[in-house]
């Protein structure tokens, strides 16, 4: 029997032949990947993730929370358990969608680059011919330079390119000055999503102040915010 593990993947108890659960599904072959620190999960996350699975007519939208933030190495995050809580009770109810815990696996900073390579080793293992998107805001697109490899990156997975306000999404000039020397714009697909200003910094802002977050995020992520007592100022962030 495989060793216990806090990913759900594998425990004590699991019949031996089961195996454990993949990250994807063999049955999933487009999939979109939200990476993020989700400190909290909010509506603008949700509904870029259901748009661009309409859009490109994914099987699957696996959200990925990040253990240890590799842009925010000098911030204090929440405890990753926490963030993947508020994940799980966001998306639950929708069947296109799923948590992984790939990133809470791994030791050290949690970089895309290596997820993006698990999921590919993942596919290879499974003989399944499956397309990666990974989904990202033109904001977060035009930091992509400052990423962990980020030419590689281009190479093992493509990109759904979502709009924020403040960051619309780039025309083909702009576009090709925000991707790594010799990456194909034919990798990029832009998606015309929904626009809204929600943001996890303005989320936690507003809890801290005590003032509302209703509408701003789901009502079971609004409940466990409350009982938790996360983002007050009594009870300080800790690093994952
Ligand atoms: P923070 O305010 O703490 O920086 P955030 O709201 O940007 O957090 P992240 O978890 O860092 O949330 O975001 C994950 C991904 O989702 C990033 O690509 C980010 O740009 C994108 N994203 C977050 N909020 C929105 C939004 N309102 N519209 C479009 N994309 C968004």
């Amino acid at each position: 029997m495989r060793a216990s593990t806090t990913n759900g993947r594998a425990v004590p108890g699991d019949r031996p032949e089961r195996g454990p659960t993949p990250w994807i599904e063999p049955a999933d072959l487009r999939v979109g990947i939200l990476g993020g620190t989700f400190d909290p999960i909010h509506y603008g996350h949700l509904v870029i993730a259901e748009q661009v699975r309409e859009a490109l007519r994914l099987d699957r939208v696996l959200f990925v929370p990040a253990a240890v933030p590799p842009h925010k190495l000098d911030e204090e995050v929440t405890p990753a358990a926490d963030r993947a809580a508020m994940v799980e009770l966001a998306i639950a109810g929708n069947s296109a969608f799923a948590m992984s815990e790939i990133e809470l696996c791994r030791a050290g900073p949690s970089y895309t680059v290596d997820t993006l390579r698990e999921l590919v080793d993942e596919a290879a293992r499974q003989g399944v011919a499956r397309v990666l998107y990974f989904i990202l805001s033109a904001e977060a697109l035009a930091g992509l330079g400052g990423w962990h490899e980020p030419a590689d990156l281009l190479r093992l997975t493509r990109l759904a390119v979502v709009p924020r306000p403040g960051a619309p999404l780039p025309d083909a000039a702009q576009l090709a000055a925000m991707l790594p020397d010799g990456a194909s714009a034919d990798r990029v697909e832009c998606i015309e999503t929904v626009p809204l200003a929600h943001s996890a910094s303005d989320v936690r802002d507003r809890a801290a102040q005590g003032r509302s977050i209703r509408y701003l995020v789901p009502p079971a992520v609004e409940a466990y915010i409350r009982n938790h007592r996360l983002y007050r100022s009594d009870n300080p962030r800790r690093t994952a």
